[in-house]
């Protein structure tokens, strides 16, 4: 198999992922003919096949499913029919670096595209701190489209690449990516896209899962990668490699700072789900997650009886970082 970033074909299999255990994964609380229908949405975008498999590069260090095939939006309307469930937050780590770019930026009113701007919250910043006007967001979903607008902030409904085709070429300063790139399956279509669009010297700002967080989640059994939401898990040898090949300089690649009680916290809730996902049949189980006092019992339970990876949190943690890392580009 070819690694989708650079064509390697030495490639190292990490694991299997079944589409039950996928379906399992975004509707573990739906009834059981949800899931079943969502097995079978994930096994068709995986061309009938019952397992994918999740695949590192030896070349350019991706990791990435194969298949290598994202959500489509039926995919994403079944597995979260309450699009409030995306859980927009209103202010993540890696808009404090978008922010400080911009701030360094010597021309006035830049012109300002996110991709994947979900609520709008990072383009509401930038018009508050009154950096630009020139604000245009994309985003997937109807309540994002919805709730951005509402903030007097240009969005569409539109995909990169139907969106690029009205577009003239040179038209952006900057281009943002938050939490979008790790869905996608067509990374290198999106950077040439990218290139078009920015003006020369333009930048592209991008923020993924710290691959080195999801191997740490991997091992301690709390992945949260799971395709065909993530299909892809970029490091800085990924990001090189694509600024190569489609005309950028790397400026700079930053991983989150650690945070323990966040790293605890998310690292233990995730294993809890995974938990009430091997349990899914179990009605006790279901009935009893309804109950706050129950998950934080079996959280508890969980931290006493395995140490080690509670230890693992302590000794390791810190050289992991947080849960995110920004890779920063500048069109040359
Ligand atoms: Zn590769």
């Amino acid at each position: 198999m070819f690694c989708p970033i650079c064509l390697a074909k030495s490639t190292k299999t990490l694991t299997a992922i079944s589409s039950q255990r996928s379906a399992i994964y975004f509707s573990a609380r739906h009834p059981s003919y949800r899931q079943k229908k969502l097995q079978i949405l994930i096994s068709k975008l995986w061309s009938l096949r019952k397992s994918c498999k999740i695949v590192e590069c030896s070349n350019c260090g991706f990791i990435f499913s194969e298949p290598f095939v994202g959500g489509t939006k039926e995919f994403y309307d079944f597995a979260f029919p309450n699009q409030m469930a995306f859980g927009y937050p209103d202010w993540k780590w890696e808009f404090d670096i978008g922010i400080k770019r911009l701030k360094k930026y010597s021309k006035s009113n830049p012109k300002i595209l996110e991709i994947g701007c979900g609520k709008g919250a990072f383009l509401k910043r930038i018009s508050k701190l009154k950096i630009s006007k020139n604000l245009v967001g994309l985003e997937y979903s109807d309540y994002g489209v919805k709730e951005t607008k509402k903030i007097g902030i240009d969005c569409f409904a539109k995909d990169i690449r139907e969106f690029a085709l009205d577009q003239q070429d040179e038209t952006f300063d900057f281009i943002f990516i938050y939490q979008v790139l790790e869905h996608l399956d067509y990374p290198n279509k999106l950077f040439d896209i990218v290139n078009n669009l920015l003006k020369k010297c333009g930048e592209l700002v991008i923020g993924v899962p710290n691959q080195k967080k999801s191997l740490f989640n991997f091992r301690n059994n709390a992945y949260r990668d799971i395709p065909p939401y993530h299909i892809g898990c970029y490091v800085k040898k990924t990001f090189e490699y694509l600024a190569k090949q489609h005309g950028f300089c790397l400026e700079m690649v930053e991983i989150e700072p650690y945070d323990f009680r966040e790293t605890i916290s998310l690292l233990y809730s995730q294993r809890y789900h995974q938990f009430i996902h091997k349990n899914y049949k179990s009605r006790i189980f279901l009935k009893m997650d309804n109950y706050k006092i129950f998950r934080k019992l079996l959280m508890i339970c969980d931290l006493l009886f395995n140490p080690l990876v509670f230890f693992e949190v302590i000794f390791q943690g810190p050289s992991i970082g947080g849960g995110s890392q920004v890779a920063v580009f500048r069109k040359l």
